[in-house]
């Protein structure tokens, strides 16, 4: 069954062409600035690349474009866009609506433009990528896959934070976690490697956003992101964990407005905030190795709270059987994951650096023999299990 992956941002959309049961990429691509100034990138298979620079004013221009390329008698992968089967959609706010994947209705949109509160950037780019598609495809069902899904099994002295109860009843302030389809496939690719009935897993999702989950038995029973993405982990220009108090403080201080708030926290802090150099991590860890005194600060801020995450939910699982890093920094920082393991010997925890260094891009295990501890490298594919969902639901 092939489906058709589509994750719609506001200004960006990334889709991907999948043969569902066996995986198999047939293309993919992104298209950004979208009304601005338009680039699609376009990959067929694993090597031909095609760049197109070009006015792509809307969303829906931007999937027609995509269809088009699909088909198209040149670069074409598929010779109709009947041959494709389902549309999985990522969507990244599904609150306590959903905890797994479902069939896009008008009730399913219904719901998830509810929840445009608790994710005012990302929700609505996601419904109007359902909308064009069922426009343009309309014989074609559709499948909304969540972020915030695999966290549902969270238990409530988990989720909830210390404020009023009122303010959950009422106004559904908790912590709802993200990354939940990358967590979901690397533990659960993990209690593969460890052929373990029972598992207590801690998957460290480290890219341009990151997130630490605790993983039971397979279920999630806790996560460092929270309302919204902002909480956890030192991320790329995300602040993370940090005194509530810093908020009327800026207020104040700086005559600034919750927008204004927000978009210092969400854009501005983080490792491009500490550093001063940039978002990327390979460029701090660059001027690291230079000597340069606040992109070391950086580092060891984004390794400690890293270990802080681990240990407190070595904690709550009553232990640990393996620990695995994923994403942009996870699969390739080897520097990072040394960092943080290091220090950590007294939990089992004992990092082979050599297995470390080894470049590769399936699936590793890193630890020493004698770790009590499996280390995982373990690369993530969130478009496979949106694939995967869409096809189960929609096999027929
Ligand atoms: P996103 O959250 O946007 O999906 P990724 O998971 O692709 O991001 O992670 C992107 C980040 O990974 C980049 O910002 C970069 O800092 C980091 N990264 C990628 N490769 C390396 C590397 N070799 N060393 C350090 N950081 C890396």
């Amino acid at each position: 069954m092939l489906v058709f992956v589509l994750n719609a941002g506001s200004s960006s959309l990334k889709y991907q062409l999948i043969n569902a049961q066996s995986g198999e990429l047939k293309a993919s691509g992104l298209v950004e600035r979208i009304g601005i100034d338009g680039v699609l990138k376009h990959e067929i298979g694993e090597n031909k690349k095609l760049t197109f620079e070009l006015p792509i004013p809307t969303h829906k221009e931007a999937i027609e474009l995509v269809l088009r390329i699909l088909t198209n008698d040149e670069t074409k992968v598929i010779s109709s866009i009947k041959e494709i089967d389902a549309i999985g959609h990522r969507v990244v706010h599904g609150g306590e609506y959903f905890d797994k994947s479902v069939i896009v209705t008008d009730d399913v949109i219904k719901k998830i433009e509810d929840l445009i509160p608790l994710a005012p950037l990302h929700n609505p780019a996601n419904i109007l990528g359902m909308k064009i598609c069922q426009e343009i495809m309309p014989t074609i069902p559709n499948v909304a896959v969540f972020d915030t899904a695999f966290h549902q099994t969270m238990p409530e002295e988990n989720y909830l934070y210390a404020i009023p109860h009122e303010d959950y009843t009422q106004h559904h302030l908790r912590k709802y976690g993200f990354h939940g389809t990358s967590h979901y496939y690397v533990s659960n690719e993990a209690i593969k490697l460890l052929k373990k009935e029972k598992s207590r897993i801690i998957v460290c999702h480290l890219g341009n956003g990151s997130s630490v989950c605790a993983v039971k038995d397979g279920k999630s029973i806790s996560t460092s992101m929270g309302l919204t993405p902002l909480e956890g982990l030192v991320m790329g220009t995300r602040c993370g964990d940090i005194d509530a108090g810093v908020i009327p403080y800026l207020m104040e201080r700086k005559h600034m407005t919750p927008h204004q708030i927000i978009d210092y926290l969400n854009k501005k802090s983080g490792i491009l905030g500490v550093s001063g150099i940039s978002s990327d991590l390979r460029e701090v860890i660059r001027a690291s190795l230079e000597n340069d005194q606040r992109a070391q600060v950086t580092i060891k801020m984004l390794c400690n709270r890293i270990k802080k995450y681990i240990c407190s939910y070595a904690g709550l699982l009553e232990g640990v059987d393996a620990i695995c890093f994923t994403a942009g920094i996870g699969e390739n920082a080897d520097l990072i994951r040394k960092q943080v393991c290091s220090g950590l010997e007294f939990m089992g925890i004992l990092i082979d650096q050599e297995k470390n260094l080894l470049k590769s891009d399936k699936s590793r295990e890193i630890n020493a023999k004698n770790s009590k501890v499996k280390i995982y490298v373990i690369p993530t594919n969130e478009e496979l299990v949106i694939a995967k969902d869409t096809y189960e639901l929609t096999k027929g």
